[in-house]
């Protein structure tokens, strides 16, 4: 069931589907999750999973102790990936398509990565193709500046070249970041005119989004961790806050909502 629309009606939120059905609710939990973006280049696909990783763990990392491995992506998360790996690998090589970490990288972590012993970024450097059967043995990358290709001995390859989130069918029905990621919380409520959450008394709770009653879990969330144990924990999370919404506001043709959660801010806020 493929959800294609959000709209708020009466007091309630329809949510439609691709299929022409539609159902109603007085809350909605969006956790659609986001599509990583994948490597094309010729010999990654079969290593997948066994050499090549879009996430960087101690399980992956522990498997890295011995040989030079490689980041590709100029990001903080790859950033973050790059410092981490370099407590266990002998040599980290961190591979970037653009001049200059400035661009996506914040300061800070551009400090460590370019002073960490282990750590080599070659910039206006791409990869072109991955080489080893079973597992990753050496990578081919270009750089752009000389268009010289040479091989890189490494036995893992982690990829961190962004994720889009799935919130096509959300546009225009609540406030997303640059991205598209979804927004929640302080920064939600910063893009809701002040009446919304005054009318509501309270303020937009954590995982909530601009629309009160709408809450955003995982990967499609503005700001989240990108990790299962994260989405799990902010999907616990946001039907506690589910079940704290239904209990203070009253259902659509009850008692005044509004009125009655302005008289409830002191439950809200416990
Ligand atoms: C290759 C890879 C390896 C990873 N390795 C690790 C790892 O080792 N450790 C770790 O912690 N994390 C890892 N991650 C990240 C982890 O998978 C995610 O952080 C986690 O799955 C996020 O959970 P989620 O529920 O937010 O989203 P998802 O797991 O992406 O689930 C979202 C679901 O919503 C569905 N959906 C999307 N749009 C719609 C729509 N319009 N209507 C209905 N359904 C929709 C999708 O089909 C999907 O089933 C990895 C990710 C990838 C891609």
């Amino acid at each position: 069931a493929e959800a294609a629309r959000l709209e708020r009606r009466d007091g309630h939120y329809a949510v439609g589907f691709a299929d022409g059905s539609e159902i109603t609710a007085r809350t909605v939990v969006l956790a659609t999750g986001a599509r990583y973006r994948r490597l094309h280049v010729p010999g990654i696909e079969p290593l997948e999973g066994a050499s090549v990783h879009y996430s960087a763990t101690v399980y992956e990392a522990q498997q890295c102790r011995t040989d030079p491995v490689a980041v590709v992506g100029g990001g903080n998360s790859a950033g973050q990936a790059v410092l981490f790996l370099a407590g266990y690998a002998p040599q980290v090589y961190l591979l970037v398509r653009g001049p200059s970490l400035e661009a996506h990288m914040s300061r800070y972590l551009i400090d460590q990565v370019e002073r960490h012993p282990r750590v080599r970024v070659l910039l206006h450097t791409e990869i072109t193709e991955a080489l080893g059967e079973k597992a990753l043995e050496a990578v081919t990358v270009v750089d752009h500046r000389t268009g010289e290709h040479r091989h890189l001995t490494v036995r893992a390859l982690f990829v961190f070249t962004g994720a889009d989130p799935h919130t096509e069918w959300l546009s225009g029905a609540l406030a997303l970041d640059p991205r598209g990621f979804v927004l929640t919380g302080a920064e939600a409520q910063a893009c809701s005119v002040p009446e919304l959450w005054q009318s509501q008394g309270r303020d937009c709770l954590t995982l909530e989004t601009s629309l009160p009653g709408v809450f955003a879990a995982g990967d499609v969330r503005s700001g989240s961790v990108k990790r299962v144990a994260s989405a799990v924990g902010e999907g616990a999370m946001s039907i506690h806050f589910v079940h704290r919404y239904l209990d203070h506001t009253a259902a659509p043709g009850g008692t005044d909502s509004s009125s009655r959660t302005r008289s409830k801010k002191s439950a809200w806020l416990a």
